[in-house]
């Protein structure tokens, strides 16, 4: 039971996502895994459907819904593909969002409406070789020469790297001033000087698109640094507050999915002239599963909500991606567990939700970084 009551606009949209995740997204996540090919063609229909901007304001072409919708279809695009789910959270939530939140007016227009429209798709570059949780140790710099900023650096692993038109960058304008001296920009692709390290293989997420984002000598317009000067990092770990209730979001799908094929799988699967969900071993598994899940979502739909009403959520959006990352992890162990040798078999999904799992418990903050961010917030250290 949901204790987010859905007005009748949400409930038409969540009935569409539900249909198109259904019908058009679930019977591909499995091809998807295994060829590892960009969906393109549902992240034109995602676009089509208004889901690319879902949370954005209408005046920048997106549908004006709330965040806890937002967090909603991903959930629901996650359990049908978490390749699919990701690549649309990342365009609105590390993309889409700092522009919202920190763009002029002008940026806004230029660079929000095509991404909230889909015709356009999104990417945030700040992860290093060399800095990852410590995000603050960048070593791209950005140097202003006139109406025009040089960006020199590498960026790696970064979602939708390629395949992305527009790129929020952090780097350097200031060595000396710490994680005080780190700005944003806006880059596109096709500026002078921007390249892509070639597709990086993974063990799950197949299908979205991670490379490095390489800078030599990238020429960006002065008009494209989001901010001011210096904010950058200010601006990132804002960005970093919603996106990671997209994680969570992904994490409550993929958990929600292998717990769903699990059930239908151990309810047919007959041993000992029985069923094995009439072993209370079982059942046991399958309750665990399920109040976890549960959990998870309450925690994602409350840091949801918070972030919806503009209130700090740090706190709970790092709670709600921690626990639910855990979550997802957990429960596709115990789901592929169900499933018995056939789930270590690579025709049944399961395994694929234990891959797609995985990495909900490492990006946008690791969850041992999740634990600092909580502990933090609870005992004020900086
Ligand atoms: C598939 C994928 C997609 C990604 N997409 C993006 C993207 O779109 N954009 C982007 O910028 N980045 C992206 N990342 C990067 C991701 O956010 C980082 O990998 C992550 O933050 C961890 O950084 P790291 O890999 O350098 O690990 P490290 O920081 O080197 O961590 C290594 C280990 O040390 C632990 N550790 C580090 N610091 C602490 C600490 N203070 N306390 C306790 N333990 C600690 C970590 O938890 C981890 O277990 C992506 C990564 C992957 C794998």
């Amino acid at each position: 039971m949901m204790p987010y009551v859905l007005d009748d606009t949400e409930k038409l949209i969540m009935d569409t996502v539900r249909a198109f995740a259904r019908d058009r997204v679930k019977p591909r996540a499995a091809d998807i895994d295994s060829t590892g090919e960009f969906p393109w063609d549902l992240v034109k229909e995602m676009g089509e459907l208004g889901l690319m901007g879902v949370c954005l304001p209408e005046e920048y072409g997106g549908a004006g819904q709330s965040y806890v919708l937002f967090a909603m279809i991903v959930e629901e695009l996650c359990a049908a593909c978490a390749t699919t789910g990701l690549i649309l959270d990342v365009n609105i939530s590390l993309c889409a969002e700092p522009i919202l939140m920190y763009g002029t007016a002008d940026q806004k227009r230029q660079f929000l409406t095509p991404l909230a429209t889909g015709q356009k798709l999104g990417a945030l570059a700040m992860t290093e070789p060399g800095a990852g949780s410590d995000a603050a140790s960048i070593k791209t710099t950005a140097v202003r020469k006139g109406d025009h900023y040089v960006l020199n650096g590498t960026k790696t692993f970064i979602t939708n790297g390629g395949v992305a038109d527009t790129y929020v960058v952090t780097a350097v304008t200031d060595k000396e001033a710490g994680h005080r001296g780190i700005s944003e920009f806006i880059v596109e692709k096709g500026m002078p000087g921007l390249s892509f390290g070639p597709p990086m293989h993974k063990m799950g997420i197949c299908g979205s698109a991670t490379t490095e984002v390489i800078f030599r000598d990238c020429v960006v317009p002065a008009a494209n640094l989001l901010g001011a000067e210096g904010q950058g990092f200010k601006i990132t770990m804002d960005t970093l507050d919603a996106g990671r209730i997209g994680v969570a979001a992904q994490a409550v799908g993929i958990a929600r999915s292998a717990l769903e094929d699990a059930i239908e799988y151990a309810a047919q699967r007959k041993q000992f002239g029985q069923t094995v969900t009439s072993f209370q071993a079982i059942q046991f598994m399958i309750a665990d599963m399920a109040t976890a899940i549960e959990a998870a979502r309450l925690l994602t739909l409350q840091a949801a909500e918070l972030r919806e009403r503009h209130i700090p959520c740090t706190k709970e959006s790092a709670m709600a991606k921690l626990f639910a990352g855990d979550t997802a992890m957990r429960v596709a162990t115990d789901a592929l567990q169900l499933f018995g040798g056939y789930g270590y078999m690579k025709e049944f999904p399961a395994e694929r939700h234990m891959r797609d799992a995985k990495i909900t418990q490492i990006y946008e903050g690791t969850n041992q970084v999740q634990r600092v961010v909580i502990a933090r917030s609870l005992l004020g250290r900086g």
